[in-house]
């Protein structure tokens, strides 16, 4: 049977009997249905039953260049009837990695002119653990063993990925963290900050870092690993102060500094790297989504001269490698990407144009009944929706987290042709760079569209 003789219903019930879904609720799924997402172009999607979506969030934080990009597709197909596939163990190597190593130490801050390759964020953060772990025992610190980082903060789904992120709920599944991984609180002024100024929030919780280095004892921290901006957290925007103090704090310690820049890697931020934008420079450095906008799986983790040194010149054999690491078709497809990146000025038209326009948008919105605190970043922004705007500092009365007005919120955005994301009551969007000023305000004409729904909707229910 192909493909286009299955009917939106075929789909579901065949979903619904053979995919378990990540971060998902099987049985609820599998009652109400899956949206089937059938084809791609530009800033949109369409699904089985001929809706146009804007497409909000690229894919999952990944589809930085757009659906449709003739070059990567080119690169892929010439790649995989070259070579499709060999492994870079056996003191082998291909040319699209070589090439690729090659042009990530340019688009890379200075420090890094090594890569090691993964096949997905969560991998990368492994390679991170065990590469900081292995670089202390080097350096014949052996009890630096512990890697610090934040609640809330998201850093994968493996074992070592989950337990370095701070999601509660993900560590009540399957016994974790595992040993070595302690957390701090994270950096958002709206759950912490009450009678502070941003910035003075920043230099607070960058100081828990220093609490936490002096409980867990400073000869017995490895590294920081955090995201520049929290992403799956809620878009959650750092105070200008925190980055600067967490990095001094780390140089005072000796501590490694790592920067996950899974989603903000590859111009999210307006910058290459989201660490240029906030101010640091990291020893490591975690990518993979944006790298080959999500066309195929490529993750990895740029190592800084100073852990890259210690391991090539007294390291020998570092005992850790993934099949797909380094893979030649990947690798070929980032190099379009990146060559394209180059080529459309990306990071440029996020930096000049199409981010100041996304902060302007969000700004407005904050004159919506609905909508407390905005946050905006390059690309990437959100909204908290609240109850009532009393207050003077912008925070306004959340709702009942039990009534889940985010996910009614979703609803209505994905009944009206928009991809936005809903956390708690923090509705969120990660657009593709690709987007032009003209897009950025459609889509800003949809989510007040979206707004006013939900605003109608939560008064028919009483709820406002
Ligand atoms: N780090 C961050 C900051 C992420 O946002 C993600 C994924 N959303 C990951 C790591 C994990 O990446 P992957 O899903 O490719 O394993």
């Amino acid at each position: 049977m192909t493909t286009t003789t299955r009917t939106t219903a075929d789909w579901q019930a065949l979903d619904a009997a053979h995919f378990l879904h990540p971060f998902t609720d099987f049985q609820a799924l599998a009652k109400k249905g899956s949206r089937i997402i059938e084809r791609g172009e530009n800033v949109y999607l369409w699904d089985t039953d001929g809706h146009r979506l804007f497409d909000a969030m690229s894919g999952l934080w990944c589809v930085n260049v757009g659906y449709g990009q003739q070059a990567l597709i080119d690169a892929a197909t010439a790649q995989m009837t070259k070579l499709p596939f060999y492994n870079s163990f056996f003191q082998t190597t291909t040319p699209p990695a070589v090439e690729l190593a090659e042009l990530l130490a340019e688009v890379t801050p200075p420090q890094f002119k090594h890569v090691f390759f993964a096949g997905s964020g969560s991998e990368g953060n492994d390679t991170v653990i065990r590469m900081v772990r292995r670089y202390w025992d080097l350096k014949g610190q052996p009890e630096r063993q512990v890697i610090l980082s934040r609640w809330n903060g998201y850093h994968g789904s493996t074992m070592a990925g989950a337990s370095l992120g701070g999601m509660k709920y993900m560590h009540a599944q399957g016994g974790l963290p595992i040993p070595g991984i302690d957390h701090i609180d994270q950096p958002h002024w709206l759950e912490h900050g009450a009678g502070m100024t941003r910035d003075e929030f920043g230099l607070k919780a960058a100081g828990w870092l220093e609490q936490k280095i002096l409980e867990v004892g400073p000869d017995k921290v490895a590294a920081f690993i955090g995201e520049p901006v929290q992403g799956a957290g809620g878009v959650i925007v750092p105070p200008a102060t925190y980055w600067p103090e967490i990095q001094r704090i780390c140089d005072q310690y000796g501590i490694l500094l790592v920067s996950d820049e899974v989603i903000t890697g590859f111009g999210r931020t307006g910058n290459w790297f989201g660490c240029e934008t906030m101010g640091t420079r990291p020893d490591l450095m975690t990518f993979a989504k944006g790298v080959t906008s999500g066309y195929v799986p490529l993750g990895g983790v740029m190592v800084g001269e100073r852990v890259a040194k210690v391991l090539i010149e007294q390291g020998g054999e570092f005992e850790h490698g993934y099949t797909y690491s380094g893979h030649p078709v990947a690798c070929a497809v980032a190099l379009a990407n990146i060559r394209l990146m180059r080529e459309q000025r990306l990071v440029e038209r996020v930096r000049d144009e199409t981010g100041p326009r996304l902060a302007a948008v969000f700004e407005s919105l904050r004159d919506h009944p609905l909508v407390g605190e905005t946050q905006s970043c390059g690309l990437m922004a959100a909204l908290q929706l609240v109850r009532a705007k009393d207050g003077t500092d912008g925070r306004g009365t959340p709702f009942d987290p039990a009534l889940e007005v985010g996910m009614v919120c979703r609803g209505h955005c994905f009944g009206n042709g928009l991809v936005m994301r809903a956390v708690g009551d923090r509705m969120i969007i990660a657009p593709p760079l690709v987007m032009t000023v003209e897009q950025v305000d459609e889509l800003a004409g949809l989510i007040r569209l979206c707004l006013d729904l939900t605003l109608a909707d939560l008064q028919a229910r009483g709820w406002v």
